[in-house]
């Protein structure tokens, strides 16, 4: 006889669970609380649909925290095996300028969630919509809150984290887990925005235009990409793969963080150019020498004291450091991703609650943090596939 195995939640990991379980030896339900499948993967797809990231295994898995955590799943299944699994269900991709990888130009993000659909078809995986769990009885049985009860025997959960409600993760699970006497940790933003209290003529300016080519640092981390200013403070790729250094830091008052605004000149090379320049003035030399932007100039001198600005040192140093505070993170629910969920302590090397063998669970829910960039759903993915490994092989 087959085993049964109940997936509870039907996003990024869940699909992938589901779609690599093996089901000559299971019988796979899945039990969703909206009408459809992948609300979240969607949301994604909006943004550009960053599937996976195309760097070296060692860096690609230095960007997770804690780092050992995730590094099994991500081996078993590697980026490039993603790749060759969109490739067989039909979604062919490409590589971007910044390395990220994309569905192939015209692949929109619902034929993409389609495709997997079909995969979970084929692999005779039955969906129950409309169903959200709402906890176990007494005897271990899965409850939903349609009054009806399923008994599985295995249980694998995928809920999400706690951002972006509407698309059906919003985390009310976590007081389940609580009462069960797991270990969890509150929802914190990840990949979000984070609160700059801008002098007022630099919003009236450049609100909404982005620092390109820079770099940006928190403690001892640092990291190269763009960002765009608004109304309320910073956002973009640059800062959201620091996003757990700025919220420990501002968890206990403010953050400060340095934008190198010319990572490719050292202080001494921009001296040089500034003493050297036939610009009339140090203005023009940034403007049409070294090619700062207007928002890049702007910053400068309205944060700069005229006697700093005029300075060729201080400014030099300024333009490779240039200091900003961080007062706030923004609303959870507005945030790409969270931490905090079910504690990692709970469960083992195969994602099994210590305290309730034969469940499981994988993806966002647990305490586990990266940058947005591919990295969230390749650890989904990951999780996904390395758990349907384990259990094939039982
Ligand atoms: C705006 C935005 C842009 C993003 N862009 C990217 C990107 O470009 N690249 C990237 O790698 N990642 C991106 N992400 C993150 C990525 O989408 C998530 O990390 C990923 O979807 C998490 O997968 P998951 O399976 O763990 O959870 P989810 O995809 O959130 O799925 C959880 C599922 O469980 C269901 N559920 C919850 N509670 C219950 C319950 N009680 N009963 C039954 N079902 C339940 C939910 O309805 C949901 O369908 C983005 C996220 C957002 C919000």
């Amino acid at each position: 006889m087959k085993q049964t195995i109940a997936i509870i939640g039907g996003g990024a990991a869940a699909l992938s669970l589901a779609s690599f379980l093996d089901s000559t030896k299971f019988d796979i339900s899945l039990y969703e609380k909206n009408k459809a499948l992948g609300r979240k993967f969607l949301v994604a797809g909006k943004g550009g649909f960053n599937l996976t990231h195309a760097e070296p295994m060692d860096d690609f898995v230095s960007r997770y925290a804690p780092k050992p955590f995730l590094k099994p799943a991500l081996s078993a299944f590697t980026k490039d095996d993603f790749r060759v699994w969109l490739a067989s269900i039909g979604v062919p991709t490409f590589v971007g300028s910044s390395n990220r990888i994309y569905p192939e130009k015209g692949i929109k993000p619902i034929e993409v969630l389609r495709a997997i659909e079909k995969a979970l078809v084929l692999n005779k995986v039955k969906i129950h919509f409309n169903k959200t769990w709402t906890g176990w009885s007494e005897k271990e049985a899965l409850l939903f809150s349609d009054e009806t009860v399923a008994t599985s025997d295995l249980c694998i959960f995928a809920l999400g984290g706690g951002s972006w409600k509407i698309t059906g993760s919003d985390g009310s699970w976590l007081s389940e887990f609580k009462k069960a006497g797991i270990k969890t940790n509150a929802f914190e933003a990840s990949n979000c925005a984070f609160e700059v209290k801008w002098k007022g003529a630099i919003l009236d300016k450049f609100a909404g235009k982005p620092l390109k080519n820079i770099r940006i640092t928190c403690q001892d981390k640092t990291q190269k990409g763009e960002v765009v200013l608004t109304k309320f403070g910073l956002e973009g790729n640059a800062i959201y793969a620091l996003s757990p250094e700025i919220r420990k830091q501002v968890s206990k008052g403010t953050a400060q963080i340095t934008v190198d605004f010319k990572p490719t000149f050292s202080v001494e090379a921009l001296l040089e150019k500034l003493t050297t320049t036939k610009a009339k003035n140090s203005t023009d030399c940034l403007k049409h020498e070294l090619n700062l932007s207007a928002l890049q100039i702007g910053l400068i001198r309205s944060y700069l004291t005229k006697d700093e600005f005029l300075n060729k040192e201080t400014l030099s140093q300024k333009i490779k450091n240039f200091p900003i505070q961080i007062d706030g993170i923004a609303h959870i629910d507005e945030a790409i991703s969270t931490v905090g969920g079910i504690d990692l302590k709970e469960i083992n090397s195969n994602f099994e609650l210590i305290k309730k063998p034969n469940s499981y669970c994988i993806g966002e829910m647990l305490d586990w943090d990266a940058p947005t960039g591919g990295y969230l759903l390749q650890a989904c993915f990951s999780m996904g596939y390395h758990l349907a490994e384990h259990l094939n092989k039982e």
